[in-house]
């Protein structure tokens, strides 16, 4: 370009970094410091300090053994300390002289054996000590760190770090907001050499509580922006009718409601009387009856005349919903002249066709499906509900994509189903824009399933067990991780498995399903299952979300290991439906290495000590980081650097109670807050 000079190496990588602006630099935070504010003696130094030494060079010579080294002694007064280097240039050789005092900088190792440093660093001695601790800042080869100190002096100088916060918000946890912002970052990067470290390092220090607070501010203000942005739409007002579908399917329910999902099913109907848009996320743990509230929601929208979809994202859990929803509400449905829609991909173009055109004309009233629901051809009548089951599946475009199909400029309103329970923490700060409803009790008459871990060399017991439960009638899944041999990963397959048990079971129906079957053939396998002929189900993680069988009491997990938390809490959850006793039994398989790792450990101790959902999600939380639980597709919002929803809670909360009132009063300073923490990135978490 004209007019602007070629960026130099250090300014592109500075630009790499993300340390484009004045603010960038200035919250470019250090990793740690240095302490160049003293000279130790070393009579006084400890083993192992990093300490620093004005000392007089007495001699200087290169050794040869047992590798070539520069080897120079130095005196500081009190005694003596040996220098290594075992890279050196001729001139520093030249330069280290008897008689140059030095000012050295190293990691002091011997004591008794005597002082010695490998590699310090070194300029000569006198000259001022600086006042404040030396940052050392996070940075890359081609970025040498005096270079970055500079950049981020002179950002921190110039950058605008005017205080945003209200004079009228309460007083922040912890004294954060006793601190002003320019102070907080003043702090540290130069903190004074007094200051305990471990503050600084566990990030309790008041300057850091400021850093925190504020980032934690500009996330909820642009929540709270999207929140009201969100509520300015318009949707249908939706009502049960007195005598309607909701009544009903209410007398003719098969079961009594739990009273969670009595009081969640009022929450969703309060949000659907509303002329705006609900976005609300139903989580329940799996088995604690999600789909039947989603029902009544779904004849809440019809008794007001609008449609309701229901997607779910596979196939086998599809289906499985119609035929539920067919059994509930189509007998009262047929009177009406309403029908249930049937919408997939596997579907031949004829009979899609059909369904497209009850979409079209409003007669069906129900339509469930897969992701095929929201495909540019369906066009619905008129869309008033759309409920997305195991929706953690499902990215942000698709329920975008459901949101156009709404005629007349509205929105439908939105049930998200999940069993993967979002943590409180969690939600406040990246799903500001949804309520929540929370399903916390299962139905009467479940007994917990028992967890066991099982090394898989002790496989035989594990097909004893099957045995076992096969001879009083109940079934079992077998699920693995992948479905063919790997070159590259030591996994038994399904396909294996599934020979294997067949000869260890004879007279057993024992029947594989997996991925990359043809749709009529996996239909044909689930049928045998559900119907109770086939007693074993080896399958890969096809079955992991939504399958109902009540009679399959063992769920067998192999390389259980391999498979992320919520995975493992979701599979569990295929058994224990019924009254019957049920078992899940987490094989796993150490490898080479002879252990596990670290985090897979983790996993399968929280799997073996606790059955809730929301514990699981949690420790789930506590081992990946929010950036991973979130996942990439979930979350278009930037991550926070410097608050951690596990420990700052409370400043989360304050950041939540100070954002609408900075909106409502101080509109200017919100804007500006948003602009120096987010810069151009706030587009992102309007999704
Ligand atoms: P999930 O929340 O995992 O989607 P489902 O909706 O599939 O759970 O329900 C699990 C099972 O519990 C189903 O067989 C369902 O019919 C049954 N169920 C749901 N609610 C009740 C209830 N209140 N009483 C008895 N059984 C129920
Ligand atoms: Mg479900």
């Amino acid at each position: 370009m004209a007019g602007t000079k070629a960026l130099s190496e250090p300014q592109k990588a500075l630009r790499k970094l993300g340390l484009g602006r004045d603010i960038d630099l200035a919250l470019h935070i250090p990793l740690r410091y240095e302490d160049e504010t003293r000279i130790v003696k070393l009579r006084d130094a400890r083993e192992g300090d990093t300490a620093q030494i004005e000392a007089t060079v007495t001699d200087c010579q290169v050794q040869y053994r047992p590798r070539r080294q520069l080897v120079v002694t130095v005196d500081d007064g009190t005694d003596t300390c040996v220098l290594r280097f075992f890279s050196f240039y001729p001139s520093q050789q030249k330069a280290l002289t008897a008689g140059v005092r030095l000012r050295i900088r190293g990691e002091l190792k011997g004591g008794f054996a005597g002082w010695h440093m490998v590699h310090p660093t070194y300029r000569p001695a006198g000259g001022e000590l600086p006042e404040a601790l030396t940052p050392v800042y996070p940075t890359v080869a081609v970025l040498p760190q005096a270079y970055l100190r500079k950049a981020v002096a002179g950002g921190l100088e110039r950058a605008d770090l005017a205080e945003t916060v209200p004079p009228d918000a309460p007083p922040a946890p912890g004294k954060a907001t006793a601190w002003s912002l320019r102070q907080a970052l003043q702090f540290l990067h130069h903190p004074t050499p007094e200051v305990s470290l471990a503050a600084l390092e566990d990030r309790s220090h008041p300057a850091w509580l400021r850093l925190k607070a504020e980032e934690l501010l500009a996330q909820q203000l642009s929540q709270a922006e999207s929140r009201r942005e969100h509520d300015a739409l318009q949707a249908p007002p939706l009502k049960a009718r007195k005598g309607g579908l909701h009544e009903q399917f209410l007398a003719a329910l098969p079961f009594q409601l739990t009273g969670a999902q009595q009081r969640v099913s009022g929450e969703i109907a309060a949000s659907l009387a509303r002329g705006r848009p609900m976005q609300r996320l139903l989580q329940g743990d799996v088995g604690s009856g999600k789909t039947i509230v989603a029902a009544l929601a779904a004849a809440i929208a019809i008794d007001s005349g609008w449609q309701c979809a229901l997607m779910a994202p596979t196939e086998i859990l599809a289906e499985q919903h119609f035929r539920k929803l067919v059994g509930w509400l189509e007998p009262l449905l047929s009177p009406k002249g309403l029908r249930v829609a049937w919408l997939t991909g596997s579907q031949r173009k004829k009979e899609r066709g059909e369904m497209q055109q009850l979409v079209a004309s409003g007669e069906a009233a129900l339509v469930v499906g897969t992701h095929a629901v929201i495909q540019e051809q369906v066009q619905f009548r008129k869309l008033g509900l759309a409920v997305i089951d195991e929706q953690h599946r499902f990215g942000v475009e698709q329920r975008l994509a459901l949101r156009g199909k709404t005629p007349e400029g509205g929105e439908p309103h939105m049930l998200m189903m999940s069993a993967t329970p979002i943590p409180r923490t969690l939600a406040m700060s990246y799903y500001a824009d949804l309520d929540v409803s929370t399903i916390d009790e299962l139905p009467p008459g479940r007994t917990p399933v028992v967890t066991k871990l099982i090394a898989d060399s002790r496989r035989d017991e594990v097909v004893e067990r099957i045995r076992g439960q096969l001879a009083e009638g109940r079934q079992v899944y077998w699920v693995c991780p992948l479905i063919e041999e790997s070159e590259t990963l030591d996994l038994t397959n399904a396909t294996a498995t599934h020979e294997q048990l067949g000869a260890a079971l004879p007279g057993v129906l024992v029947g594989l399903l997996h991925s990359r079957m043809p749709v009529a053939e996996k239909k044909a396998v689930m049928a045998l299952f559900t119907g109770g002929q086939m007693g074993v189900l080896v399958s890969t993680t096809v079955i992991e979300v939504g399958v109902d069988v009540p009679n399959a009491s063992l769920m067998v997990i192999e390389h259980a290991e391999r498979f992320g938390l919520s995975q493992l809490h979701q599979l569990r959850g295929r058994v224990g439906r019924g009254a019957a006793a049920s078992a899940c039994v987490l094989l796993y398989s150490t490898g080479d290495a002879g252990r596990l790792g670290e985090t897979a450990r983790a996993r399968l101790k929280a799997m073996a000590e606790t059955n809730d959902g929301f514990e699981i999600a949690r420790r789930d939380l506590e081992i990946r980081g929010p950036g991973e639980f979130l996942g990439a597709r979930q979350s278009g919002a930037p991550l926070l650097r410097f608050a951690d929803l596990a420990t700052d809670a409370d400043l989360l909360e304050w950041a939540r109670a100070v954002a609408p009132l900075m909106l409502d009063r101080h509109p200017g300073l919100a804007a500006r807050h948003v602009a120096r923490w987010l810069g151009g990135k706030s587009e992102y978490l309007k999704a």
